[in-house]
């Protein structure tokens, strides 16, 4: 609950550190998955279907996405049992990961096949352009997940990222989960894109087992990951789709997420920006409904997000003006923007305040502490000043470190 505590921005803040954790955490554990996916791991159990000839995407739906989507992607979280998750691993666990990978890497079928690249092997361009391509994890910061989980130690040993020339097929390792599992491609075929996914999780499952190892699977919670958020398929299909209309009120367009069960995030990952009204748009749960159902959830999602957006274009074009509730959504978005900064500049001038008096009352008893430390001549005057000087710092340090750290996660 670390990461949850420091940072409570953050959509669940609960990391597991290894498999025991949800048998000895299942109290605290089950009412989270309950809030988030809606499912109960005590009384229900959960179904895998990898069988993508089930998912119902026709020609109509993907003249439809080829519209609207820029590009597909369905990922999902492995992790192999017998090694700690990465929020609780230590660097020889970390390794041993990565070889049991790449190994697994190396006996991917013909068409699956590629190349993997430790991170750090790595150039700073050659990573900065995976990144931007979408390729790539982020490095993990002080105010992210994986930082205040304390899944970033000894970065970037470890960790790397496997793929296929075309980018279209690719795995990460030890990111915040030992193995992500990732099929994507330009456009939108979700169809595709789902077929690649359930072909590359069958043969990282095999390609494991004939390593002598197993994946971390569970009959109520199904494949286990590091966040709850993650847990029964891990599974994340998403589309990168610009909504013009929609992005002019991103609060209504999160409401009508989530009365699909649908999740936006903004075009660099969680808790990024939506840059030129380009949103991820994704299923929001991942156990309670197998991978098949959570596909074709996003699917009948996006639909309807796509109906409603044609809808307000349409609203728009038939009156040169745009309508009054669109100005006065415009408006209230402005006004927020607005107060949110306000709050910001506040908190800010208020911080810098509050150091300035620490500052004041230091420097009062430094003076104090030097006028002590020309008189002592005996040890007792010596240890004096020494227990003086150590609890003047630690009144100085301290506030100060929070008073920063507050303000530092209020301004992100
Ligand atoms: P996850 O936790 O599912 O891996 P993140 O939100 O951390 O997802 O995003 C990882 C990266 O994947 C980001 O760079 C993001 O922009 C990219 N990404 C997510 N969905 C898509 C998509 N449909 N098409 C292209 N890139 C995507
Ligand atoms: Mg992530």
């Amino acid at each position: 609950m670390q990461a949850g505590v420091l940072r409570p921005h953050l959509g669940v803040g609960f990391t597991c550190g290894d498999e025991e954790c949800f048998e000895l955490f299942k109290d605290v554990i089950n009412p989270i998955v309950q809030g988030w996916h809606g499912f109960d791991p005590a009384t229900q159990t959960h179904t895998t279907d990898l069988d993508y000839t089930q998912l119902v995407f026709t020609d109509e739906d993907a003249a439809l996405f080829a519209k609207y989507v820029k590009s597909t992607r369905v990922r999902a979280a492995r992790n192999i049992s017998g090694f700690s998750l990465p929020a609780g691993s230590s660097r020889e666990d970390r390794l041993a990961v990565e070889e049991v990978l790449k190994t697994a890497f190396s006996n991917l079928p013909d068409n699956l096949k590629g190349t993997y690249y430790p991170l750090r092997e790595l150039t700073s361009e050659q990573e900065d352009a995976l990144q931007a391509g979408g390729f790539l994890f982020q490095k993990p910061g002080p105010m992210q997940l994986l930082g205040a989980a304390g899944a970033g130690r000894d970065w970037p040993e470890g960790r790397g990222i496997f793929h296929n020339p075309d980018k279209t097929v690719l795995c990460w390792c030890n990111e915040e989960d030992q193995c992500r599992i990732i099929a994507m491609e330009n456009g939108g075929d979700v169809k595709g894109v789902f077929t690649r996914f359930c072909q590359l999780s069958n043969a990282i499952k095999e390609a494991a087992e004939s390593t002598g190892k197993k994946l971390m699977e569970h009959p109520n919670y199904g494949f286990l990951g590091t966040c709850p958020s993650n847990l029964g398929t891990g599974l994340r299909g998403s589309v990168m789709i610009v909504l013009p209309e929609l992005n002019k009120d991103p609060h209504k367009l999160e409401e009508i997420c989530a009365g699909f069960d649908l999740q936006p995030r903004g075009s660099s990952g969680e808790h990024s920006a939506a840059v030129g009204g380009k949103w991820d748009i994704s299923n929001k749960q991942r156990i309670g409904f197998s991978e098949v159902q959570l596909v074709q959830k996003m699917i009948d999602g996006v639909k309807k997000l796509i109906a409603i957006e044609e809808e307000l274009a349409a609203k728009n074009d038939g009156s040169k003006a745009p309508p009054s509730t669109e100005l006065e959504a415009e408006n209230r978005a402005l006004r927020a923007e607005n107060d949110d900064l306000k709050e910001k500049l506040l908190l800010y001038a208020d911080t810098i305040e509050r150091m300035q008096t620490q500052f004041t009352a230091l420097q009062n008893g430094y003076e104090a502490l030097k006028q002590k430390a020309t008189e002592p001549t005996s040890n007792e005057g010596i240890k004096e000043v020494l227990l003086l000087s150590l609890t003047l710092v630690s009144a100085a340090v301290s506030p100060a470190h929070s008073l920063i750290m507050r303000c530092l996660c209020r301004l992100r």
